[in-house]
């Protein structure tokens, strides 16, 4: 491991590195087949980083019919097992290998601090990648209990061509959660990154290859939702569909698919989550500290964001008080900094977004009680301070609907069914929070809550051997874990008489 790189080191190592812009099909780098490109642009400061092909239609059909020819072929998909394995590993320390590029890549697309890129996507990334590839060679398939004379076989195979769509705010680890099982397990992938974060994920492609993955079995199409994402989610020969994204979006792939070749669709989307403290949890102090990175972590660009916190009503002004200090820590900074703890909202519109809610919570009766405003603009990148919103009820739209940004909207309750009403009173389900000294208040809210995960006295908890996903309209399916497997994999019953 290198020391802590300064951020002026950081700065010299940007100079150095080459950006590469290409889609990459049938283990080929190249443009799109239109010639088109967008401008990537960073919100760190402005700067075009590079001009990325614009996939659509063709090169979606071309990627498509390179993943369907290298399935066929078997190269990969009759692979034994643990030889998948060996290349799915050496992937994993390729992307750590080459961790300092990738963190960089990641903070100058999408503007989170370089600490968080190296220590929590990098490693993150490298971390779903190896064990999904350790784990390969380590599933069994099933017998039936079936009569002396008869066998019945329970098998799992590869679904074929698997198209991933996934979202900006953690670019290469929603990346890896779904490329993982979907490549340890056989298929051939495309990897449609968002348009606002397409850098590394063409970087993952390419280590991929370097990695002895055969060509074609990977390939990377950046470009919009409306033009090749919704080409792949259309496509009569893409197999599954597995997504990250909004709430919206998902609800439309659903549509696409069954317009289309009833695809399967994997949907991990959006959330609103509760985050609750009584007050009798075991140390307020840690609660305050746990709420305030739910909010201001990442920008508060994250699903699972603990972006209502619910608090009993006799502790409320007082942990409310405790949120607001903790906040200090959390002023934006420049994301090459390797102090800074929150970095550049991710483009413009974001940005918009994120203050046009601000601008909603205080006209609508909520106090601020800090943040509020853009700041740092003489850097001509995209800041906003984290911004709380005490005295929230959970019908106003800071209460319900996802902004995607750094702002808490607090909401006071007087009992646990109180709470539970509360919490439950969404459109999404993706993950709660409950902090409590009292086991079986703990494990009674836990129970009551429509939520695909839950953590108790801590917030953001999980690994690779947990499930993650979502209830309710925060999707379908889950990623991470064995049950991962579950969406690359069709179940094949064979019946033989003997
Ligand atoms: P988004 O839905 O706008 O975009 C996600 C992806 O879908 C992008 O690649 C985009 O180009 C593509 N897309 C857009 N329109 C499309 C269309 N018509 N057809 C096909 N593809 C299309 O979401 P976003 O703004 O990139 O990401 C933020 C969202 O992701 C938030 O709602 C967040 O909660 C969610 N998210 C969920 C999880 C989870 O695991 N549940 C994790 C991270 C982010
Ligand atoms: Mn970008």
């Amino acid at each position: 491991m290198s020391a802590k790189k300064s951020r002026q080191d950081w700065e010299t190592l940007a100079q150095s590195i080459e950006i590469k812009g290409q889609a990459l099909i049938g283990g080929e780098l190249r443009d799109a087949e239109s010639g088109d490109t967008f401008a990537c642009i960073s919100p760190v400061d402005g700067r075009v980083l590079a001009n990325v092909a614009s996939c659509d239609l063709a090169d979606a059909n071309l990627a498509v019919s390179n993943a369907r020819a290298m399935f066929e072929s078997g190269a990969w998909a009759q692979l034994p097992p643990a030889e998948r394995k060996k290349v799915v590993i050496r992937f994993a320390e390729l992307i750590e290998e080459n961790g300092d590029e990738l963190a960089l890549l990641e903070t100058l697309d999408m503007g989170k601090p370089i600490r968080y890129s190296k220590a929590v996507d990098v490693a993150g990334a490298a971390r779903a990648i190896r064990w999904s590839g350790e784990a390969v060679d380590k599933i069994y398939d099933e017998l039936a209990p079936t009569p002396h004379n008869e066998i019945g076989m329970v098998t799992r195979e590869p679904v074929g061509v698997v198209a991933a769509i996934v979202p900006w705010n953690f670019p290469m680890l929603m990346a890896c959660w779904k490329l993982g099982p979907a490549l340890a397990a056989g298929n051939s992938v495309i990897l449609k990154p968002s348009e606002k974060s397409p850098l590394t994920a063409i970087r993952l492609g390419q280590l991929a290859m370097e990695a002895g993955m055969p060509a074609g079995v990977l390939n990377v199409l950046p470009g919009f939702g409306h033009t090749v994402g919704k080409a792949l989610a259309l496509h009569m020969d893409v197999d599954t569909l597995v997504f990250t994204g909004s709430t919206k979006i998902a609800k439309q792939l659903m549509i696409y698919a069954g317009e289309s070749n009833m695809k399967r669709v994997w949907l991990e989307a959006g959330g609103k989550s509760p985050n609750i403290v009584f007050a009798d949890a075991p140390d307020l102090d840690a609660a305050a500290e746990a709420a305030t990175s739910a909010i201001a972590f990442n920008q508060g660009e994250v699903c699972t964001a603990g972006s209502r916190l619910l608090v009993e009503a006799s502790i409320k002004d007082a942990f409310v008080e405790k949120v607001a200090l903790q906040l200090q820590n959390w002023q934006p900074g420049h994301p090459l900094d390797p102090d800074t703890q929150v970095g550049a909202v991710v483009d413009q519109q974001q940005l918009d977004t994120v203050l046009t809610y601000i601008e909603k919570g205080a006209q609508g009766g909520a106090t601020m009680v800090c943040g509020g405003k853009r700041v740092m603009t003489e850097t001509g990148g995209l800041f906003v301070e984290p911004t709380v919103f005490d005295n929230v009820n959970n019908q106003m739209p800071i209460a319900r609907e996802e902004i995607f940004g750094p702002v808490l909207s607090v909401i006071t309750f007087n009992s646990a069914e109180e709470a539970v009403a509360i919490a439950n009173d969404t459109d999404y389900g993706l993950a709660a929070a409950v902090w409590t000294s009292n086991i079986s208040k703990a494990h009674k809210t836990a129970k009551a809550l429509r939520t695909g995960m839950v953590w108790i006295n801590h917030y953001d908890g999980g690994d690779m051997t947990a499930p993650f996903g979502g209830y309710k309209q925060s999707g379908n399916g889950r990623d991470k874990s064995l049950h991962a497997f579950e969406k690359y994999t069709e179940v094949k019953a064979t019946w033989i008489a003997l």
